[in-house]
């Protein structure tokens, strides 16, 4: 495949929150920039509930300016040809108060995140796109609804329907693979059963302890793509490093970041491949955009 054909690529991810990009896709990302892809990133809230040390506020009006000019500089970091964002409120975890505000992702119907995901899908007409895994990763509410409305916006393109709120119908190319962001659950698997070994209980992990391992590991999917993002990997941690005011002490790792370096590659990124569907389980690819074929948009 000559230059043009890379040239011509263009991939789609659709997440929730500024960070999600650079703590989970970062490699990915850097890799397909590199190999002259175009990336767009969808964000779809401001990032409202993130929690950060009073220091990384002061320049800010709201913590949503914060994460978003993080974000601004992960997006520069890596090399972005779009960023979209839709302006949702954060949602916070599961079974927080923030679920309710009105303005939430999680308020809004699916079908409207869904629609604003096909106008982008329109503008950039991406060949691949990427969004979480149905349990949103570990299980935030705002993943799996960007998990729900990007697959709908998928199969609204596919099945070429007509938009719920307009009388536009399907007039373009409509991407060809639709894939789930999904973590090797056999790794977590080793921690799970580790952690309580130096009295950690997995059920509540993470620095609001609201990041349950076992859960995590009851919903575990295939995997069918790996992304090796060795040689990127000085320029996904710069990204990561965007996000300061969400990285906690980083001077002091936790147990669980500890366990992961010891037996989660991290420059291995994992996919389940959701269409076309894989009727072979043995399916692994290690290209996205394995199998496309190129429009002449
Ligand atoms: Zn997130």
């Amino acid at each position: 495949m000559g230059e043009s054909g890379w040239a011509a690529k263009r991939l789609l991810i659709a997440l929730a929150h500024p960070d999600d990009e650079s703590f989970g896709m970062a490699g990915t990302i850097a890799h397909y920039v590199e190999a002259g892809v175009s990336v767009y990133v969808i964000c779809a809230t401001n990032g409202d509930v993130g929690v950060a040390d009073p220091r990384f506020l002061e320049q800010y009006a709201s913590m949503a300016e914060l994460r978003l000019s993080e974000l601004q500089c992960a997006a520069e970091t890596l090399g972005l040809a779009g960023l979209y964002t839709f302006g949702y409120r954060d949602s916070g975890m599961a079974g927080s108060p923030d679920n309710g505000h009105p303005d939430s992702l999680v308020s809004a119907p699916v079908t409207e995140v869904a629609d604003r995901i096909v106008q982008v899908i329109r503008d950039v007409q991406p060949q691949v796109v990427v969004t979480f895994d149905p349990y949103g990763s570990y299980g935030h509410p705002d993943h799996i609804k960007m998990y729900e409305a990007t697959t709908l916006a998928f199969e609204i393109c596919r099945n070429g329907l007509e938009l719920a709120d307009t009388t536009t119908s399907i007039d373009f190319n409509c991407p060809q693979k639709l894939y789930y962001r999904t973590r090797n659950r056999t790794y977590y698997r080793i921690i799970v059963n580790l952690l309580p070994l130096f009295g950690v209980d997995p059920g509540q992990m993470g620095k609001n302890k609201d990041i349950n391992l076992r859960a995590i590991i009851s919903h575990t999917y295939p995997i069918h793509a790996r992304i090796h993002t060795r040689h990127v990997s000085e320029q996904a941690e710069r990204a990561r490093l965007c996000h300061a005011s969400q990285l906690g002490g980083l001077a002091q790792p936790s147990l669980l970041q500890q366990m992961q370096r010891l037996f989660v590659n991290p420059t291995v990124e994992t996919y389940m491949r959701a269409y076309p569907p894989v009727k072979d389980r043995r399916v692994s690819e290690r290209d996205l955009f394995a199998g496309i074929f190129q429009s002449s948009h």
